[in-house]
């Protein structure tokens, strides 16, 4: 039994911190909303009065939050927040799984390891039913003895766990998955659009190509034409999954680090400005495969 804080219960952290409860550590949580704090309760955490307190006592801390600003209000005091790596005892261990810019992550890791603290960025694939389920992936950056000394948590919040690099190569990895997932995901719907349009049955294109090499991950496994596919979020109006505002955000942070590293992204920004123009049309809270819809004249289905 591990002694674990845990800050940010929302959607991802919630069922998170009611994992590592349910394995038997105990789970001291704390979170803004009121209502996301009584949920982790329910579920068998400990609740907390603020953050400072959650953390007290605790070997191993984890914050998933919004964004880089929240982590840095929080760890470091940026923007009037809390300086909490301040009230961790020397030698505590940092786990921050929320997807944030790097330099971000890189600022919070550095000063923990300046006050002697580990720190690890450690941000997650897998959606709200892959934390739910404790299937999630994580993908770290940060040393490879911090990496060792966080993966039996890890292991009851997830079943794919990678060690990407140093520090910041968590977020630097999951961003290039995220941008290569929407430009595959708009690039399939703009192909199964096109077949319909010319009369085809989307099922029967998408096992064309599925066997041929248009093959991808969101054609095969996550189909965005209703009807093809069961348990998927287009076989219920595009509700759960990962929203296409979250993608939006990713997009922006994959943006940022191209601009960064020097390193032209024209299909990843391509694909920011489609997923954009999609949420700026009220589809934000939509599964993000519901880009589908803005390559037809009307929503799939409707008449
Ligand atoms: P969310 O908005 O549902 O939850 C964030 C929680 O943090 C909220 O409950 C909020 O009240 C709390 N919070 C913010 N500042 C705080 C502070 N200073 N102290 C305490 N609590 C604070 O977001 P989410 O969907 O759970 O996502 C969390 C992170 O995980 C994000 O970085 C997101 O990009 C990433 N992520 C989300 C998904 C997904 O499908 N939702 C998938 C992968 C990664």
């Amino acid at each position: 039994m591990t002694r674990i804080g845990f800050i940010g219960l929302g959607n991802m952290g919630g069922p998170m911190a009611a994992n590592l409860a349910r394995a038997g550590h105990a789970v001291q949580v704390f979170d803004l909303v009121a209502e996301n704090l009584q949920k982790a309760i329910t579920a068998g955490c400990i609740a907390a009065g603020d953050a400072r307190e959650a953390v007290g006592g605790c070997e191993v801390v984890i914050s998933m939050l919004p964004a880089g600003e929240h982590v840095c209000s929080l760890w470091l005091a940026e923007g009037g927040g809390q300086d909490l790596l301040g009230a961790l005892p020397a030698g505590a261990l940092v786990i921050d799984s929320s997807t944030i810019d790097v330099a971000s992550a890189r600022r919070v890791g550095e000063e923990a390891r300046v006050r002697g603290i580990r720190f690890i960025d450690a941000p997650v694939s897998g959606g709200v039913a892959g934390a739910a389920a404790g299937t999630l992936t994580f993908i770290v950056g940060g040393e490879q003895a911090d990496f060792e000394a966080a993966r039996p948590i890890l292991a009851q919040m997830g079943q794919n766990l990678f060690h990407a690099g140093a520090l910041g190569a968590g977020q630097i990895a999951k961003m290039c998955n995220n941008m290569l997932l929407a430009i595959h995901m708009a690039g399939t719907a703009e192909a199964l659009a096109l077949g319909v349009k010319e009369g085809l049955d989307p099922a029967v294109l998408s096992t064309i190509m599925g066997k041929s090499s248009g093959n991808n991950w969101s054609l095969e496994r996550y189909n965005p034409w209703p009807g093809v596919m069961e348990n998927v979020p287009a076989a219920r109006g595009y509700q759960g999954g990962f929203m296409t505002r979250l993608m939006v955000k990713d997009l922006g942070l994959a943006m940022a680090l191209a601009e960064h590293a020097h390193s032209a992204v024209p299909l990843g920004a391509l694909a920011r400005n489609l997923f954009n123009l999609h949420a700026t049309k009220g589809q934000g809270a939509k599964d993000f495969s519901s880009i589908l819809e803005l390559y037809l004249d009307k929503a799939p289905g409707e008449k």
